[in-house]
């Protein structure tokens, strides 16, 4: 017997296809999990490292271009070279603007710049690659780095007219960090860090400290990608919660949760982590 649309409506979803179940995302089934089984987690973390490394006061470090360049320079490298080879590209392409001082906040693993003019990103973008990989070698990944920062630069000028990337704070987070993705080169991590620093964009960067430490703790699923784990922290915290998520975990991995001989014994979030006590709640 053939059953008209009408009747197959009438008689259910047995006689028509069967319905398809929908893939749990499973970042919002983590996010479920934790507050099932290990509740607060999040927010208990950040106290205890809030007490131990104080409160990250958000402040704008200096202009979002220049924030996007030292971020590429850091790729791989220490905070510290990454200082040599930006130091090295405002000497050799000095820009005609005021000069201006980089001071990093806690978190940063340089020492700072002193002051100096900006570069200016029309000479950096237009330069000879071998000349440019010269001035920034100090940073290290010199030929990738410097390949990476010219196609940034000839892409934003190519997409706005000029090297400039203010426009990005009126944007909502998510479609910022998308404008930045879409340049390659720039992955989420970089655009997150650009944003969030630049502008105090409610965004968590996930670099290799943040991630090791969170991990270990169990914020974080064992198998999660580094691409997840950025949604995962959107997913677990409140967006005022982002700076200083980042920065006192950051702090926490620098000063004690080292990758190797981790200071269990002084660490303030012990008694929570999974990486001493599988069964930590
Ligand atoms: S208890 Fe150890 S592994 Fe866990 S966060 Fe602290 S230092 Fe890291």
């Amino acid at each position: 017997m053939i059953l008209s649309t009408t009747a197959k409506r009438a008689a259910g979803p047995k006689a028509g296809k069967p319905k398809r179940r929908r893939k749990p995302d499973p970042i919002l089934a983590w996010k479920r999990r934790l507050e099932r089984t290990r509740p607060g987690l999040a927010a208990y973390v950040l106290e205890q490292l809030r007490g131990r490394y104080g409160e990250p006061v958000w402040e704008p470090r200096w202009d979002p271009t220049s924030e996007l360049i030292l971020t590429i320079l850091t790729q791989n490298s220490a905070d510290t070279n990454a200082e040599k080879a930006f130091q090295e590209l405002r000497r050799a392409y000095p820009g005609d603007g005021p000069p201006v001082a980089h001071r990093p906040g806690p978190g940063w693993g340089g020492v700072g710049l002193p002051d100096g003019v900006t570069p200016d990103w029309l000479r950096v973008e237009v330069a000879p690659l071998d000349e440019l990989v010269e001035v920034i070698r100090p940073g290290g990944l010199p030929n990738a780095k410097a390949k990476g920062i010219q196609a940034a630069l000839r892409t934003i000028r190519e997409r706005r007219g000029d090297h400039r990337l203010d426009f990005l704070a009126e944007m909502p987070a998510l479609e910022a960090r998308a404008w930045l993705t879409s340049i390659p080169g720039i992955g989420v991590k970089t655009a997150s860090v650009l944003l969030l620093f630049a502008f105090g964009t409610p965004l968590m960067p996930v670099d290799r400290h943040v991630e090791r430490v969170s991990r270990r703790i169990g914020l974080l699923p064992a198998k999660a990608t580094a691409d997840q784990a950025h949604e995962v922290f959107l997913a677990l915290l409140e967006p005022d919660q982002m700076h200083e998520a980042h920065v006192n975990l950051i702090q926490h991995g620098r000063r004690i949760c080292h990758a190797r001989n981790p200071q269990h014994d002084i660490c303030p979030v012990r008694e929570r982590c999974r990486f001493v006590d599988p069964k930590a709640p």
